[in-house]
Formats: C-alpha cells, structure tokens, sequence
C-alpha cells in the first residue's frame, strides 16, 4: 500500500499505529498471568459465567473448567447491561469470590472493569482486567489500564474496525502496558440470526498485522449455544491463542447471557472436540 498515512503491507493499516504492529523482528509478544502463557503453542480457554452470581456458582464453574483443561476463569463483577434494570453485578463481593475459587482451583481470573476510578479496586483481585465491547473506545480507561502492570484483555467493539481495535491496543501499550491480548467477540451487521456476526477474518488479519496474541469469544459472537462449539472449533482452526467462552451449571437460571452460556457437560464436550483441530494447526490445548 502506498498514500499517506499507509505503511506498506501485506493489509493495509495506518502507519501511525506504532507499538501495537509488528516489529522487524517479527517477535511475537506472549502474555504472562500466574504461570498461564497467552500467545505461545498452547491454546489457552478462559471460561466461566457471564456473570459472578454466587459462592456455589464461582466455585462449581471453577473446578468444571479446571478439570476440563481449562486455563482461566472468567466472571463478571462489574457488567455493563443494556438497560439499568438488569443485573448490574456483585462489584467487590464478585470479586472476592473470584478470589476464592483461584485459591481453590489455581486458574488466574479475568474479570471485567467498567471506569477509570474502579481500576485500583478491580486490579487488587484480577490477575486480567477485560475492557468490555463497549468500552474499546472509552479512552481514560484505555489510559488508565495502560498505567496499571496488570494484564489487559481488550474486546473488539461491536461497530469498531480492526484498524480502531488496534488503534485502542495503542493506547494501553504507549501507556507501558505492554501486557495486551485482543479480542474478537462479534460485530454488527444486519444479520438477526445471531447476536452478533463473529468477524474470524479479524483473527489472521490481526495476527499478520500485530504481535500481541488474539483471542476470540464466540459465546457474545454468536449469542446462541448451539452456534458456540462450530464457532470455538473454526476460531483455533484460524489461528486463535485463545477463546473466551460463558459456562454455566444452569444456564436457563443464569443472571445474564444464558442463551449463549455452555452448561458444564456442554463444555467438556467442546474441550474435547478442539484437541485434534488444535492439532491440525500446531497446537496444542
Ligand atoms: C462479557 O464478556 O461478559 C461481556 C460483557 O462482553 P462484551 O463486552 O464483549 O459484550
Ligand atoms: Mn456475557
């Protein structure tokens, strides 16, 4: 590509994204949390509820997604709904939980931060802090979590480009924050059949133009259960160091996104179901 502003490239990309490109090494960053390597050989699953509801849930998922093969839980103590009168989360309680299940299981936790001022409480329990869809572009907590030496899971909006994705990866590591995974969790287009259209283009798009590993979550992408599995399987098959996935034990009771939550058996299914494909590709999960 030539023209101003474009570097050239396999894809094009504004060359004023600096720190998130490839460097002339070709060096691949890999992202380290508690032992758990993001963006090395081994696929790496994050699962757990959309939301943190109860001890007994945290818990019960914990050991689920452990002995299943998983490498990190997820949950939410901060979430963003749609409208007001949702669920808005346990906040510090949600937290606390989190913390206990990692003390049981040894899984690092990754859990959603919503504002700037809520960083410092967030990143005394998380060993990852998610920036969620909706908030890839709030720019003073892409600069705060830049400031923060915790690791950083940055969503893909739903109406943003890969080039903005990027652009937002930018701010967090020219804050210093060198600790950086994306995430492709779906788009919007005038599809009504899923939630969301799960853009897998973006995963080698990212991977040719970035250093940082790519994670994809087909549980928001899709918004549909059955949809999770294929989805999951063809994420790896594209080159994915990750995947995001919402289990619950009873997803029809979930709090939030049961629709697109996996139960246990669900997921231990899937698990199995991604080693060959892994294989197929040089991995490993
Ligand atoms: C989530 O991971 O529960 C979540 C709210 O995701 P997103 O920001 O991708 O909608
Ligand atoms: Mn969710």
């Amino acid at each position: 590509m030539t023209g101003s502003g474009v570097t050239t490239r396999a894809l094009p990309v504004s060359s004023e994204i600096k720190l998130a490109l490839k460097r002339h090494d070709g060096e691949a960053t890999i992202v380290k949390s508690r032992g758990v390597e993001i963006g090395g050989e081994k696929v790496v699953v994050i699962a757990g509820p959309c939301a943190v509801e109860t001890k007994d849930l945290m818990l019960k998922v914990a050991h689920a997604v452990k002995a299943a093969g998983g490498s990190m839980l997820r949950g939410g103590a901060f979430k963003p709904r749609t409208l007001p009168y949702s669920f808005q989360g346990l906040g510090e309680e949600g937290l606390k939980l989190l913390v206990e299940a990692r003390d049981e299981t040894g899984l690092p936790i990754v859990t959603e931060v919503l504002s700037p001022e809520d960083v410092k409480l967030v990143e005394r329990y998380a060993d990852v802090l998610q920036i969620g869809a909706r908030n890839m572009q709030n720019y003073p907590l892409l600069k705060r979590v830049g400031d923060s030496r915790t690791p950083v899971l940055l969503k893909r909006g739903f109406s943003a480009t890969i080039e903005e994705l990027l652009g937002s990866a930018e701010y967090i590591l020219s804050g210093g924050n060198d600790q950086v995974i994306l995430c492709e969790r779906g788009i919007r287009t005038f599809e009504t059949m899923t939630r969301f259209t799960l853009d897998l283009t973006a995963v080698p798009a990212l991977k040719a133009l970035s250093h940082l590993p790519v994670i994809v979550d087909p549980s928001h992408g899709t918004g549909r259960r059955i949809l999770v599995p294929p989805m999951s399987r063809a994420a790896v098959a594209a080159g994915a160091d990750g995947l995001l996935i919402e289990v619950h034990p009873e997803p029809e009771k979930a709090l939030s996104d049961g629709p697109q939550s996996l139960n246990i058996d669900e997921f231990e299914a899937l698990m199995d179901s991604l080693k060959p494909v892994a294989q197929a590709v040089h991995r490993s999960l």
